[in-house]
């Protein structure tokens, strides 16, 4: 939506104009899947799908938010007394960000907020991350806290674990904060690091979102993630990116079957991420279909996260590609988006085909977005 129709929208809601506007994006991650909790290899894009939010200091010490994409509901809390979950389930992300800045020691007050979105939900393209990475960055601006992107990524992500109770990793915040336009981000989770990876100008990003109804999603999540600390501490490493194949055929008797699979997963797939930076800065579509495939074929039998739905819309992509194209399942799993690297000319096909085979197959309707990586976290003052 337009700045100055959301603005008005903001005087409307609140007797007065916004300071400023503070927007992260979604994110589709090319490979890397499940690897950032084990401190390993991601490498995600920023879309331009993303969440505005429009803020204002208040003299008080109350947080007061509309969403306009759930008309109906406004939710309120003050930051002077402890924040606990409300019975907005959207509202309590920005309460969570705001428990975890006075958790940090921050100074914070009252804000005005309206939040408005194209970024889908619960598709797999971390709604929730930009969300909280737009709040974050709104009250950093408008209490000068000078918390640097890295911190604001560290924030949203502690938002989600201790409050909204999903041990996600770090990736999601971390390219909602810091994405590059037209590049991927390759980010080595032990340190933070990143690096960005040039998308080849000729490279379309598709997106097909299955919807899927998502069920069972955070404590298979959850359960994926002690899966994965168990077999690194069985394995005698801190974290599984510190194993290698190796240590763990050497150690296979003492781990569980899940666990052995699990970390198959994890270390094959950070070898993946470094193939796919050099298969990009190649433009190898040979190499690019090869390793999305390895790592969907992985996530489908090792790690157990795929569903017949995501990995349908894989064989249909792929089927009608020809190996013109690279396809895998991508987000956390249980449903959710596949991402599609091809040609723009090879783009029809996709569509074709996904029209013609998936609703017949899943009884379900696909939504398909032909995207460009954009940029991460921008804040704006009008005044
Ligand atoms: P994903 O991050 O994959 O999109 P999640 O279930 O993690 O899915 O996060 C989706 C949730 O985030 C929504 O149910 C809602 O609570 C919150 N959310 C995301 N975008 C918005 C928005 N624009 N306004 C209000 N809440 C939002
Ligand atoms: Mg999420």
């Amino acid at each position: 939506m337009e700045v100055t129709q959301l603005n008005a929208k903001f005087s409307q809601l609140f007797g007065q104009e916004a300071q400023g506007i503070s927007s992260a994006p979604g994110r589709v991650n090319l490979i890397g899947e499940f690897t950032d909790y084990n401190l390993g290899y991601v490498l995600p894009c920023a879309l331009e799908f993303k969440t505005q939010v429009l803020f204002n200091r208040r003299k008080d010490n109350h947080v007061c938010v509309y969403s306009l994409n759930y008309p109906n509901e406004y939710d309120t809390f003050s930051v002077d007394t402890a924040i606990i979950q409300g019975d907005s389930q959207w509202g309590n992300y920005i309460r969570a960000v705001a428990y975890v800045l006075k958790q940090r020691g921050f100074h914070i007050g009252g804000l005005e907020l309206l939040i408005t979105s194209d970024v889908p939900q619960g598709a797999g393209l971390s709604s929730s991350a930009a969300l909280e990475v737009a709040i974050t960055g709104a009250f950093n601006q408008a209490f000068n806290l000078g918390i640097s992107s890295k911190d604001i990524a560290l924030i949203g992500q502690q938002a989600e674990n201790e409050f909204m109770h999903c041990q996600c990793g770090i990736m999601d915040q971390l390219i909602s904060a810091q994405g590059k336009a037209g590049h991927a981000l390759q980010i080595d989770c032990q340190d933070l690091s990143t690096q960005a990876v040039t998308i080849p100008e000729d490279l379309s990003l598709v997106i097909v979102n299955s919807n899927y109804p998502r069920k069972l999603v955070e404590s298979e999540y959850n359960q994926r993630r002690i899966d994965c600390e168990s077999a690194a501490k069985k394995m005698q490493v801190s974290s599984l990116r510190l194993a290698t194949l190796a240590r763990l055929n050497e150690t296979k008797a003492q781990l569980s079957d899940n666990e052995f699979k699990r970390a198959y997963h994890v270390i094959s797939e950070n070898q993946r991420v470094i193939d796919t930076v050099n298969a990009l800065a190649k433009n190898d579509m040979g190499a690019l279909h090869d390793l999305l495939a390895a790592s969907h074929n992985s996530l489908r039998n090792n790690f157990e996260v795929t569903v017949p739905a995501t990995d349908g819309l894989v064989n249909i992509i792929a089927n009608a590609l020809q190996g013109k194209g690279a396809v895998r399942m991508t987000g956390g799993g249980f449903g959710g988006a596949v991402i599609c690297l091809c040609r723009a000319s090879d783009i029809a096909d996709v569509k074709a085909a996904v029209a013609r085979e998936y609703q017949a197959r899943f009884n379900l309707t696909a939504d398909i977005f032909v995207c460009q990586a954009g940029n991460g976290l921008a804040v704006t003052t009008f005044h």
